[in-house]
């Protein structure tokens, strides 16, 4: 193997930076010459590509969202799309592929394996958390302080005026950060698309909280969980309720990567090379357990990752 690509694609995730360094560094190390690809798959397209050395990863570390830019690519959804960025990965003399993104972006480099023949590798890159085969992804813990943060603050103006808050985080179809931000935050209610609780039952729940002295309560809810939280703030206002509802939206997937973050990145990009030079081909590098993992890109959607069930259970026994 002498000469690799790396690229990032889909949403940005804090950490991606770190990955690319990682990668680039451990590849320069054992000799092997690296590629970054500008704006994912639609850079592939057009060849917007650069030779990238240890000193242009200088200072990323600490930096939030890509440097090598991402984009979504419509054109690469088809095979005239994905031929064009192959004879592009040939005339750079391409052997092998890292793409940091989730699984919109694994079915992509899935294809260049089985329609081109290119070797590729895949680092979990999404703040969603969202896919099977790793514990953890890129971003996903800057994403949780992120939003803890936010909430933390709301909860200083909910005690003071005594209201509902309704707060909706993102994890697109799956309720990760939104379990995770409720643990840490102490809310009385958190609403996943993997196991909606009905909304009568927080209604009653609400209400039971109310009885018992509670002065403001905090419900978290998924963005995929059905109705989002308007649908719950609509909800909980024609049961009486006076609420507030927040969308962070955006703002968690911005920010200088957690410690967590850098340090998954940077072992799973040079896993990722490490991977590429024992010929594993067509994986998702991820950590299980605490160690690196590899799994069949196509298992990373096909198959599902769950919810921490204690955790879940969790929530009911803390906000009493
Ligand atoms: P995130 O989880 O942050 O949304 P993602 O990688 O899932 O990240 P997508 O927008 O789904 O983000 O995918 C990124 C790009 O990957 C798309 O713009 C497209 O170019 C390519 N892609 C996605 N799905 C496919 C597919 N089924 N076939 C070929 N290419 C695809």
């Amino acid at each position: 193997m002498k000469r690799i690509a790396v690229f990032t694609s889909g949403g940005d995730a804090p950490g991606m930076n770190a990955a690319v360094r990682a990668v680039v560094r451990a590849a320069t190390g054992k000799g092997i010459e690296v590629v970054g690809i500008m704006r994912g798959y639609q850079g592939m397209i057009e060849g917007d590509m650069r030779l990238l050395g240890p000193r242009d990863v200088a200072n990323t570390i600490q930096r939030g969202g890509t440097i090598l830019l991402t984009a979504r690519s419509k054109e690469f959804r088809n095979p005239e799309g994905r031929a064009k960025a192959a004879e592009q990965l040939k005339k750079w003399d391409i052997d092998g592929l890292v793409c940091v993104g989730g699984d919109g972006s694994f079915h992509g480099a899935h294809y260049l394996h089985t329609e081109h023949g290119f070797k590729v590798v895949g680092l979990p890159g999404t703040i969603d958390n969202d896919l099977y085969g790793t514990d953890y992804t890129i971003g996903y813990f800057t994403a949780v302080d992120t939003a803890l943060d936010c909430i933390d603050k709301l909860r200083d103006t909910g005690a003071s005026h005594e209201r509902i808050f309704v707060v909706e985080v993102m994890g697109r179809h799956a309720g990760f950060i939104a379990l995770d931000v409720g643990i840490a935050s102490g809310a009385e209610e958190v609403l996943l698309p993997e196991h909606p609780t009905p909304i009568e039952e927080v209604i009653h729940t609400l209400k039971e909280s109310e009885a018992k002295g509670k002065k403001s309560s905090f419900v978290i809810v998924a963005e995929g969980y059905p109705g989002g939280g308007q649908g719950v703030q609509d909800a909980i206002e024609a049961a009486g309720f006076e609420s507030r509802l927040t969308i962070l939206g955006h703002v968690q997937r911005g920010g200088s990567p957690k410690a967590e973050d850098r340090i998954l990145a940077s072992r799973l990009g040079e896993a990722a090379v490490q991977a590429l030079v024992e010929g594993k081909n067509d994986v998702m590098i991820g950590v299980t357990n605490h160690d690196i993992s590899h799994t069949p890109l196509a298992d990373t959607w096909e198959k599902r990752k769950d919810v921490n069930a204690h955790l879940r259970s969790c929530v009911k026994t803390l906000s009493v």
